[in-house]
C-alpha cells in the first residue's frame, strides 16, 4: 500500500488536466502569437484559460500574468516591487516563516543594500500586527507575508496587516505569496487588499511549471522577462499554452468542488488526530495550522529523518520539515524556538482532495510500527 501526505510539497496531476495539456500539445499547438486562424484558436484558448483561472482567484483575467511557478512569481512581486517604489527607500519586511522563495531573495537584495525586517512568529508561528506596526518606516517600499505558511499550516492575517500598511503609507507595496492558500482558504486578492499576490500550479493538481502573479489594476510593475512582448509584454516568452490548459483544467475542477474537499480536508485532520491519540499518544501538534491541509506534528525527542525514512521505505510519504529545503533543519521551527527534542521530532502530514482514510490508517499504523523498532525503549 502507498499512502501519499505529502501534498503541500505537490499534488497528483488530475486526468481533465493532463487529457487537456495533451490536446494543447497535440492538437492546438501553434504559437498563440502568429497570425493565421490556428494560432488565433490557440490564442483564444489561453485566454479563456486565463479567464477560468482568474474567475477562481477573484480577480479581473488582465491582472493575472502566467509565470513558471510560485518561486518566479515571489522574486518578481519582491524585486520588481521593490524597484518601482525605489525612489521611497530600501527597506523590506516580511515574515521569518516565509518560503524560501521569499527568504532567499530578501537576503540576496539584502547583499545589493537592501534592508529588509523579519518579522518573528509566535509559539504558535503567528505574526504580530503590533510588530508590524513597529517595524513600518518612512523609507519601506514593500511588505510581503504569506497567506498559509506551508510548513504548518497557520493562516497569517494578511487583510489585517494589508489594512495597517496601507494606512500608514498607500504608496507601501503588499505583497502575499498565497501558493499555500489557493482554493485552500477562501479569499479574493481585493478582499485581502494586496498588490501582488503568487500562485502555483503543482499544489492543486496541475503540473509542475506553471505559475502566475496577480498584479492589482492600475499597478504599473515592471516587467520581468523582456522580449517578444508576451503576457501584455510583462513577462515575454512564448506561451506554455500545454501547462496554462492544465492549470486551468485543475482549477476549474478545484473550484468547483473547493467546499467539498475543504470539508474532506478537516475530517481528515481530524481523524488523523484521533487515531494519533490512540495509537500514538507520544505525537504532539505544532502550532495551530488553520488550512485544512497541512498539519504539523512532532514526536518529542525522536529522530523524525530516520522516521521519515522508514516510513517512506514502507510506502508512506511524509515530510520532515520542510520538502523545498531539502532536509536542512526547518528555519521556522527555529524562528519559533522550538525545543531541540520537539524540532528533531517534527513531521509535517498534509492533505488534498484525493486523500483517503485508508491512507491516514496506513500512516498511522506504520508511524507505530516504526517507532517501536527504531526507539524500542523510548515510551
Ligand atoms: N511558496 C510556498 C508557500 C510554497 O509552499 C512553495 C512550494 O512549496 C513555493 C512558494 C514555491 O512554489 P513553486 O514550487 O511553484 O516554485
Amino acid at each position: 500500500m502507498v499512502s501519499y501526505l505529502d501534498s503541500a510539497a505537490t499534488t497528483g496531476v488530475l486526468r481533465e488536466a493532463a487529457d487537456a495539456a495533451c490536446a494543447a500539445m497535440l492538437e492546438g499547438w501553434h504559437n498563440p502569437s502568429s497570425r493565421y486562424p490556428a494560432a488565433a484558436a490557440a490564442g483564444k484558448r489561453l485566454e479563456a484559460d486565463r479567464s477560468d483561472i482568474a474567475a477562481a482567484l477573484g480577480c479581473r483575467p488582465a491582472e493575472l500574468v502566467f509565470t513558471s511557478c510560485g518561486t518566479e512569481s515571489d522574486n518578481w512581486a519582491l524585486r520588481m516591487g521593490a524597484y518601482l517604489n525605489r525612489r521611497k527607500g530600501r527597506h523590506i519586511i516580511t515574515t521569518a516563516v516565509e518560503h524560501a522563495a521569499v527568504l532567499e531573495t530578501c537576503k540576496q537584495m539584502e547583499k545589493e543594500g537592501f534592508e529588509v525586517t523579519y518579522l518573528p512568529p509566535d509559539a504558535e508561528g503567528n505574526i504580530s500586527l503590533k510588530d508590524l506596526s513597529a517595524a513600518l518606516r518612512e523609507d519601506t517600499v514593500l511588505v510581503s507575508m504569506m497567506l498559509v505558511n506551508n510548513e504548518l499550516g497557520t493562516v497569517l492575517p494578511v487583510k489585517e496587516a494589508c489594512g495597517l500598511v496601507k494606512r500608514f503609507d498607500r504608496k507601501i507595496l503588499f505583497h502575499t505569496d498565497a501558493v499555500q492558500g489557493f482554493l485552500k482558504v477562501p479569499f479574493t486578492p481585493k478582499g485581502l487588499g494586496v498588490d501582488l499576490l503568487s500562485i502555483s500550479g503543482h499544489k492543486v493538481h496541475a503540473p509542475k511549471g506553471i505559475g502566475g502573479l496577480y498584479i492589482r489594476s492600475g499597478l504599473n510593475l515592471p516587467p520581468w522577462i523582456t522580449g517578444g512582448g508576451q503576457e501584455r509584454g510583462l513577462r515575454s516568452g512564448t506561451e506554455p499554452t500545454a501547462q496554462i490548459a492544465a492549470f486551468a483544467a485543475a482549477v476549474r475542477i478545484c473550484k468547483a468542488s473547493m467546499n467539498a474537499d475543504r470539508a474532506h480536508m478537516e475530517h481528515l485532520k481530524t481523524y488523523t488526530l484521533q487515531k494519533l491519540s490512540e495509537a500514538v499518544p507520544a505525537v504532539e501538534v505544532i502550532g495551530k495550522g488553520e488550512a485544512p491541509h497541512i498539519l504539523a506534528l512532532t514526536l518529542p525527542g525522536y529522530k523524525a529523518e530516520v522516521l521519515v525514512r522508514v516510513l517512506g521505505d514502507n510506502g508512506v510519504c511524509v515530510s520532515a520539515g520542510s520538502a523545498c529545503h531539502r532536509g536542512k533543519p526547518s528555519h521556522v521551527y527555529a524562528a519559533m524556538n522550538l525545543s531541540k527534542p520537539r524540532r528533531d521530532g517534527a513531521f509535517r502530514v498534509s492533505f488534498d482532495r484525493s486523500t483517503t482514510v485508508e491512507e491516514i490508517d496506513y500512516f498511522v499504523e506504520q508511524l507505530a510500527n516504526a517507532k517501536q523498532i527504531l526507539f524500542p525503549t523510548m515510551s
